[in-house]
């Protein structure tokens, strides 16, 4: 019997399908490679945004369609739409046989084989002890330290999906990295919501990423995602002194407006957040720092959101992931007054995605003709004689090379820049 598994969000869902396949292959399944050649149809889900949800319905739709051709088919709905709408998946002609939210993997094969349709199995503090995610990446690989989050931003959902934050044994995380190293793929990002808040005993995210760094089989460590409330002195300490730890960190701002950023119930303000960037440059001049915004919060006044746009201008970051507000059912900021309007929401989104641009752009060319190091991952896709990987700072780099290349730090000079790539030789 084989599955097909397609995963829709963030990497911690990557990381969660390859748990799936771990449990999946315990029980004697197979991996097809095209939705046709599958038993079953498994879909991870992502309910950040309501745009995601209807992606993934969509898609189901269209494969419920499969059913008629093989009798038997099972389509599957896991991750955090299936923990956010349970049953409600199950009630319509959607074609769903069974739904298994985050912490429910485990009873996969048990659902299977039952026609209840959905998991009674919860552990609202479920960390997977002792299952070894299947790696699907080669070259690298991401490694989750902490489940969960507490932090209950106003917009978010993830706190009512993915339950209360829990970290992994570091002995296990210890483990994990550094198979992955043995098995090439050599660049490691460590997972969280909120990794700064990793605690199991004794170790706290510092000296779990210093312990991490004395792995001699890898040869890069990332971590996502850095919430700017609880970013130590002692982190950036740890990452300064690091000989694999990477010059890159990822911190979301959302906005640049304090009025909003409390609206947010995110405990910073924009002083705190700009005299962390500070605090970075200074012991790291060639970090990369980038980062989240949501155009659009309830409330934002025209104000606020030039503040926002003055903030990505005054820092200038390597790169920002830009949104416009999406408001999810159960969190505090859908009922909020002053909802902003779709078309402002957009053209706001429009206004910092064109600035962000802009900026990436000068940050790129300004590598024009420097010299930097390329972790090799693949093929570039405009050519069979160049080879593309990433940067210690999370630039991707296309350069010449071959198969010999891949999983190897290659030196390289950049001769042009996009506002994606750096072209090197
Ligand atoms: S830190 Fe805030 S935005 Fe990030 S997952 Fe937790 S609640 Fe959501």
């Amino acid at each position: 019997m084989k599955f097909y598994i397609e995963t829709y969000g963030c990497q911690m869902n990557v990381s969660d399908s390859e748990l799936v396949r771990s449990v999946l292959a315990a029980a004697g399944w197979e991996e097809a490679s095209a939705p046709d050649e599958a038993d079953l149809l498994l879909f991870n889900t992502c309910s950040v945004r309501q745009h995601a949800e209807d992606r993934v319905l969509g898609r189901i739709s269209n494969e419920k369609r499969r059913k008629l051709e093989r009798p038997g088919l099972k389509i599957g709905v896991l991750g955090c739409m299936a923990q956010r709408m349970g049953k409600r998946l199950l009630e319509e002609d959607t074609g769903i046989d069974f739904v298994a939210g985050v912490d429910q993997y485990r009873d996969l094969p048990r659902l299977l084989a039952s026609e209840s349709g959905i998991s009674n199995e919860l552990d609202p503090l479920q960390i997977y002890p002792g299952l070894q995610p299947r790696h699907q990446d080669k070259s690298c690989a991401f490694v989750t330290v902490m489940r969960g989050c507490d932090n209950f931003c106003s917009y978010c959902i993830v706190p009512y999906v993915r339950g209360r934050e829990r970290s992994l044994p570091a002995d296990d995380i210890y483990n994990e990295v550094r198979r992955c190293g043995e098995e090439g793929r050599k660049d490691v990002t460590l997972l969280g919501q909120n990794v700064n808040s990793y605690r199991y005993g004794d170790t706290g995210f510092p000296q779990l990423l210093s312990r991490l760094d004395g792995i001699d089989s890898i040869y890069r460590l990332r971590f996502i995602t850095s919430h700017p409330k609880d970013l130590s002195d002692g982190l950036i300490d740890v990452m300064a002194g690091g000989k694999r730890i990477c010059r890159h960190i990822h911190l979301p701002l959302q906005s640049g407006d304090d009025t909003v950023l409390r609206a947010m119930n995110r405990n910073y303000t924009y002083e705190h957040y700009r005299g962390l960037v500070e605090k970075l440059r200074k012991a790291m001049p060639d970090i990369a720092i980038t980062t989240d915004i949501i155009a659009g919060f309830p409330g934002e006044t025209d104000t606020m959101f030039d503040n926002t746009v003055a903030a990505m201008r005054d820092i200038g970051f390597d790169y920002s992931f830009c949104f416009k507000y999406s408001p999810r059912e159960g969190t505090v900021a859908a009922s909020l007054p002053d909802q902003v309007p779709e078309e402002i929401r957009l053209k706001r989104l429009q206004k910092i995605v064109e600035l962000q641009r802009e900026i990436t752009l000068e940050k790129f060319k300004a590598q024009i003709g420097t010299e930097i190091e390329v972790y090799v991952e693949g093929w570039s896709r405009k050519s069979n004689r160049q080879v593309s990987g990433k940067t210690s700072d999370y630039k991707i780099a296309v350069l010449s090379g071959g198969e010999k290349d891949m999983g190897t730090l290659k030196r390289a000079r950049v001769v042009r820049a996009t506002a994606g790539t750096l072209i090197c030789e």
